[in-house]
């Protein structure tokens, strides 16, 4: 009896609730993954990432007995093509959340079905499956607090080792993984598990100064696990355990990618649509601006330096986000999805789900509670980067500029402004804020 697994963004052998139930319940398995053309163009660096994430994820298999299978071209029917040159009668993936993969699913149980195919969903993408915990009134948590005292007290399912042994059907053409993409962002780290289980192993000990310290901008004190939650070369189940602590902050960061998934889940149309009931939305277009911010020069210095660093690593800090898309959403009045475009087209983590989920909570239009909150990039730069070391890291234009005075070089003397090669800050539309005055 012969199984396929068909691999989506779940890059991993252990706590892999599809191939291990999938190889305990089939004499083969076929492990299988589709570059799908429709997802390439998206993000040259997570297609870089995801690339390497493919070959470490063949490398192991290969390591059980077993291989991947490479095809290219629309998952379903590239997997209902297998399954029939295979003579499987099941197929196994871990259950998803986006519209595209909602969509995914639908075509793959109707293909299922008219082949006689039995498809199997399975948990793994995120610690508590979206749909298992919902409030008494409504299918969702709409407000964090509440979905985390639940997800706190939820019994999570049991952690799963790697299989032992993977058995492939003979004669199965494994296919061949393309040469190696160039990603944008010259410092970007490297996708795959092993790489994944040895950051996680490095980075555990830091769990205990986490609290204190994950929004110093330039302490660099957070895990730097997303791209590999991301792509699934780690199991949030396994990072959530490896703390052993629910009550942690840093385990409580996992909830939220929980509750965003879970938000997702119910409402689709997230990337897209403002999901607060009331939300007002009255955004400008100005592509000067858009451009400014996206490159990393609209003369803020702590929002061109998280950008550059967007740029350059495929990665943003935690703080950094919420003060470049405050910029953008609440001091330019800049649309919240041209914002989240640029970040997608950058990020290493980049997915539907926190994307989305964490834009709109900042735009006002998502699962704040308080939408209105005000908003003021230098009073932030002062409190997460007080000597402005972050800065000076990432805009070496300021880096003669000493301590916090770095954060508003439109208040240095004239003369020493002339000598710096950085631009004046932006007009935001309205009354000047406080903090250009
Ligand atoms: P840590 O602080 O070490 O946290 C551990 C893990 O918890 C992270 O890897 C991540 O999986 C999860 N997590 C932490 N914070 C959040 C959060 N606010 N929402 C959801 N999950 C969280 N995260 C993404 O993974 N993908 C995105 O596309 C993404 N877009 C964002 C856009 C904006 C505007 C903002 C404000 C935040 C976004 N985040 C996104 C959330 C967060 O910034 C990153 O997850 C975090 O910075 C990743 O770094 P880390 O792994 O060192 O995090």
């Amino acid at each position: 009896r012969t199984a396929v697994v068909l691999f989506t963004r779940d890059l991993r052998v252990h706590d892999h609730p599809a191939l291990a139930t999938s190889c305990a319940a089939f004499d083969r398995v076929v492990p299988l993954y589709v570059l799908d053309p429709a997802l390439a163009e998206l993000s040259p660096n997570r297609t870089r990432f995801l690339h390497q994430s493919l070959a470490a994820l063949r490398e192991a298999l290969r390591g059980l007995g077993g291989d991947l299978v490479l095809r290219h071209g629309d998952p379903v029917a590239e997997t209902i093509r297998l399954a029939g040159e295979v003579g499987a009668e099941a197929v196994a993936l871990s259950a998803d959340v986006s519209r595209y993969a909602a969509r995914r699913a639908r075509r793959l149980g109707v293909e299922c079905d008219r082949n006689r195919l039995h498809l199997r969903f399975f948990p793994g993408l995120t610690v508590v499956e979206p749909g298992e915990l919902s409030p008494a009134s409504g299918d969702h948590y709409r407000v964090f607090s509440p979905y985390h005292r639940a997800w706190s007290a939820r019994q999570w399912r049991a952690e799963l080792s790697a299989p032992t042994s993977v058995t492939l059907p003979v004669g199965v053409p494994v296919g061949r993984l393309p040469a190696l993409p160039s990603g944008e962002s010259p410092d970007a780290v490297a996708g795959g598990e092993d790489e994944a289980r040895r950051r996680l192993a490095r980075w555990r000990p830091d769990v205990a100064r986490y609290g204190d310290r994950h929004d110093d901008l330039a302490g660099d004190a957070t895990s730097r696990l997303s791209p590999y939650l991301r792509f699934g070369c780690l199991s949030p189940l396994t990072v959530a355990n490896a703390i052993d602590d629910r009550e942690s902050p840093f385990v409580r960061q996992l909830c939220w990618r929980d509750f965003y998934h879970q938000v997702t889940a119910a409402f689709p149309d997230l990337p897209r649509k403002a999901y607060r009931r009331r939300a007002t939305e009255h955004w400008r277009y100005d592509e000067q601006a858009l451009t400014a911010w996206a490159q990393g020069r609209t003369g803020l210095p702590v929002v061109d330096a998280g950008m550059r660093q967007l740029r350059a690593q495929g990665w943003l800090h935690n703080r950094a986000r919420l003060i470049t898309a405050g910029y953008l959403t609440k001091t330019l009045g800049l649309d919240w999805r041209d914002g989240q475009a640029v970040y997608f087209r950058w990020l290493l983590d980049g997915d539907i789900a926190d994307n989305s989920g964490n834009w709109q909570w900042v735009a006002g239009t998502g699962n704040d509670t308080r939408p209105y909150r005000g908003f003021n990039p230098v009073r932030q730069a002062e409190r997460y980067d007080p000597d402005g070391a972050y800065v000076r890291r990432w805009v070496p234009e300021l880096a003669s500029v000493a301590g916090g005075a770095v954060h508003q070089p439109w208040r240095l003397p004239e003369a020493l402004r002339r000598t710096l090669d950085y631009p004046p800050p932006l007009e935001p539309p309205g009354d000047t804020p406080v903090w250009l005055r």
